[in-house]
């Protein structure tokens, strides 16, 4: 096992870290800026190293200063949560070089599962549902024009390095399709550095299902259910469940089985997420694989009982996977993204000082947050504040639960996504489970 892990990552997913570790009996050592001083995940983790003032790109996405802090505290694993350097391959490569355990995949596995074209690719040979679309990347215009007849209108343009939602644009006509191919591609190259896109079938109104899994060493790959994460705003989530309301034990089977081939046929051994769009009929499409801990992992650790992050921990030290091999869901729960935002003003990002912080708590309620009265949300980084999740014995429990949570949720100081959430789960709408993507647009026309 590690004896001590620098968290290259801060805020609630550095502190979720640190938990697991002392679970685990290991040292941990916080990389941190000056903006971040103040933070849970300094004060909770043995030791602290700062790397830089504020913006990431000098700080947490810094390549040599994370090193250096890695060397300096004689750390000898890195855990890089999600976002930052999560899913840099080369990253992971000079962790290998310098003989630090990068924990997640190995640096191939990273580049075949997270480079979409070839992921689509891998998972289309073990026998995953795609949607139609274009087998590599598109390199010009009239490539782009050709595929979008074949396929036919709308169709979506994406960036095979994409996340986050960029650089991706949606055509509905052969004039639309010009412009958002010219976008996408700008975007993808000023995002990512890789301006390369494909095309793919436009799904109306899909729903989001993924999948998480979790494989060792030595060939285990277990699946650990699904996860609905329809409740998007731009592409970004904001609630979360599992199991999903639309799922059966049967399509459940069917894909579980599937991912984990994809999985063992890339030779990938950490956690990772298997995402999908569906469509009214229940088709299943692969979407993209997530090669990291997702930010939504909790609600399948609460239906699982299962603590993913020290299960992802264990297996990049070499132990073999000790979960067996089907999970079905154990009740069901939500997760809530509470984010510095303002909801009322379209979402803007809302930083400033927490002044009053009061955190629910009862049965079945959990959060995972690094904010607390007095906290200074920095300007830099997302505005992810707090993440509520709620466990019951079924869906309405754990909505009404919900509810009941976030009305004891107090955050002052600064505006939050409480109001909305508190909006959106009343709606009959979320409550019948029968919604997709254009959820929220539809709740701020009005149209729900
Ligand atoms: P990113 O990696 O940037 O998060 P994804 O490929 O995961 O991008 O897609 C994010 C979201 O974009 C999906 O959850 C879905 O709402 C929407 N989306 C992506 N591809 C399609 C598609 N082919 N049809 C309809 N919606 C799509």
């Amino acid at each position: 096992m590690f004896r001590k892990i620098l968290i290259a990552n801060r805020g609630e997913i550095a502190l979720r870290i640190i938990r697991a570790c002392r679970e685990l009996g290991i040292k941990t050592v916080a990389v941190h800026t000056e903006a971040d001083n103040n933070s849970l995940h300094v004060r909770y983790a043995d030791e602290d190293i700062c790397i830089g003032r504020g913006p990431a790109n000098t700080s947490y996405l810094n390549i040599p200063v994370v090193l250096s802090a890695a060397e300096i505290s004689d750390a000898d694993a890195i855990h890089p949560g999600y976002g930052f350097l999560a899913e840099n391959a080369h990253f992971a490569e000079i962790c290998e070089a310098c003989k630090l355990a990068f924990i997640g995949p190995t640096p191939g596995a990273m580049r075949r599962l997270g480079d979409k074209i070839e992921a689509r690719r891998l998972m289309k040979e073990v026998g995953l549902p795609m949607l139609p679309g274009s087998d590599g990347p598109v390199d010009n215009e009239d490539d782009a024009l050709r595929m979008a007849r074949q396929i036919g209108y709308p169709v979506i343009i994406k960036a095979s390095a994409g996340g986050g939602g960029r650089g991706m644009r949606v055509a509905h006509t052969d004039v639309s399709l010009s412009n958002a191919w010219l976008t996408a591609k700008s975007e993808a190259g000023a995002a990512f550095g890789n301006a390369q896109v494909y095309l793919e079938k436009y799904l109306e109104e899909p729903r989001h299902v993924e999948f998480q899994i979790i494989a060792d060493r030595y060939g285990k790959c277990v699946c650990l259910g699904e996860r609905d994460c329809t409740v998007q705003r731009k592409h970004q989530k904001l609630i979360e469940e599992s199991p999903s309301p639309i799922m059966t034990p049967e399509i459940r089977e069917r894909i579980s089985a599937l991912v984990v081939k994809g999985a063992q046929a890339a030779g990938y051994h950490t956690t990772g997420t298997v995402e999908f769009l569906v469509d009214k009929q229940l088709n299943f499409y692969f979407m993209e694989m997530n090669t990291r801990i997702q930010v939504e992992h909790p609600v399948t650790e609460m239906v699982t009982g299962i603590d993913l992050i020290k299960e992802q921990i264990k297996v990049a030290a070499g132990e073999p996977l000790k979960i067996s091999g089907t999970h079905p869901p154990q009740g069901h729960a939500i997760e809530c993204r509470i984010n510095a935002e303002d909801p009322a003003n379209g979402f803007m990002p809302s930083p400033g000082t927490v002044t009053s912080f009061h955190m629910p708590g009862g049965p079945g309620v959990r959060v995972d947050t690094h904010a607390y009265a007095g906290y200074k949300i920095p300007p830099y980084y997302d505005s992810l504040l707090a993440k509520l999740i709620t466990h019951g014995a079924d869906r309405d429990e754990a909505i009404k639960r919900m509810l009941r949570a976030l009305d004891e949720f107090v955050v002052e100081g600064v505006k939050t996504t409480i109001p909305f959430h508190l909006q959106a789960l009343s709606k009959n709408a979320f409550h019948s489970g029968k919604f997709s993507t254009n959820f929220v647009e539809l709740f701020m026309d009005n149209r729900l």
